[in-house]
């Protein structure tokens, strides 16, 4: 006899398992003691709240059944035949007393209400790059509930990032970014349930990264991996939020699969590249901010997306400017999907 552990979504994920039998442990802290030993510190980060060994707010741990109560009490005994399962709780159909106060003021919001605000704590964003875009992007994101984001980045944080990279600050230096980033997104609200990667978005692993999200944020500072992505969701038919800046201009469209034109229609040609372009924080903080309402707006219904429309901002006149766009017939990527 033995206990037997059944992991579910994240945990099956990172255990790469349904479920594992263990021996000789006599309660729930020592069993999740010796899971992390067998599965390494992956499981160890969706478990515990950073640097701690508390339960994060996203792990549901029930015993034959019954959940360990909400002193998450890891002293809750175990015997063999006992059958403990793991799971994160964002599937919930039901917004908690909390959630309804701490969003308050956007379930106000006329068309978002309980119902959109339920749609987000379901909803599943994907946020490529977290620098200048991508930091805003999340921050809002996070604070927004989306229920469950995943973030990546392949790069450490440097000094030069720190003018406009608001989720990085000056003790994160040296440190990978998607760290820094999780840390902070789930201190700022610890009901979001955060999988940061460490990795580089290629052809190879672009269609299994952005699996199963509802919206793709394009938080990238090279053209080659936004087409990468453009592409990936148009094929997958995940909306793809463009978002770019240089100095104190930005560019911004939502690309709805079969809906409207893609990436490749609005920009055809990767432009120019340059080793180093100017940036002032401020401007990836204005088209991250309106790529996660974007987001909020695709995933809640409400208002009127920004597709077939290139906005661009110029913070050097201060203008919004909107460019129509079409789909263009022979578009590589969109042209074969139909209307
Ligand atoms: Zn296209």
């Amino acid at each position: 006899m033995a206990i037997t552990v059944k992991f579910f979504a994240n945990f099956r994920e990172v255990t790469r398992k349904e479920q594992e039998r263990v021996e000789g442990t006599k309660n729930v802290a020592s069993l999740l003691d010796d899971l992390v030993r067998r599965f390494g510190e992956g499981l160890a980060e969706q478990l515990y709240s950073p640097g701690t060994r508390k339960l994060r707010g996203t792990v549901n741990i029930l015993v034959n059944g019954r959940g360990i109560g909400f002193l998450r009490e890891l002293d809750t005994p175990l015997k063999d035949g006992d059958v403990v399962a793991i799971f994160p709780p964002v599937a919930g159909g039901k917004l908690t007393p909390g959630e309804l106060k701490r969003y308050s003021r956007q379930i106000i919001i006329p068309g978002l209400g309980k119902r959109g605000q339920l749609k987000l704590k379901q909803a599943h964003v994907f946020v490529a790059g977290l620098g200048g875009l991508g930091s805003p992007s999340s921050i809002y994101l996070v604070a927004a509930g989306v229920g469950h984001l995943t973030i990546i980045d392949e790069q450490k944080v440097d000094l030069t990032n720190l003018n406009r990279q608001v989720l990085h600050w000056e003790l994160d230096v040296g440190r990978s970014k998607a760290g820094s980033a999780v840390e902070k997104l789930f201190a700022m609200n610890p009901n979001v349930k955060v999988n940061s990667k460490l990795k580089r978005i290629t052809p190879k692993n672009v269609n299994k990264l952005i699996k199963g999200a509802d919206v793709v944020i394009d938080g990238m500072d090279n053209y080659p991996t936004r087409y990468l992505l453009n592409k990936a969701c148009v094929r997958n038919r995940i909306p793809f939020i463009h978002g770019a800046v240089e100095g104190l201009v930005g560019q911004l469209m939502t690309i709805l699969p079969k809906k409207g034109p893609c990436l490749k229609c609005a920009v055809p040609r990767e432009p120019p590249k340059k080793p180093v372009f100017p940036v002032l924080g401020a401007t990836p903080g204005v088209i991250g901010c309106l790529q996660a309402i974007e987001a909020i707006k695709l995933i809640t219904g409400v208002g009127k997306p920004l597709v077939g429309r290139m906005l661009i901002f110029n913070g050097r006149n201060m203008t919004f400017d909107e460019i129509r766009i079409k789909r263009d017939p022979s578009c590589p990527v969109c042209s074969r999907l139909s209307r």
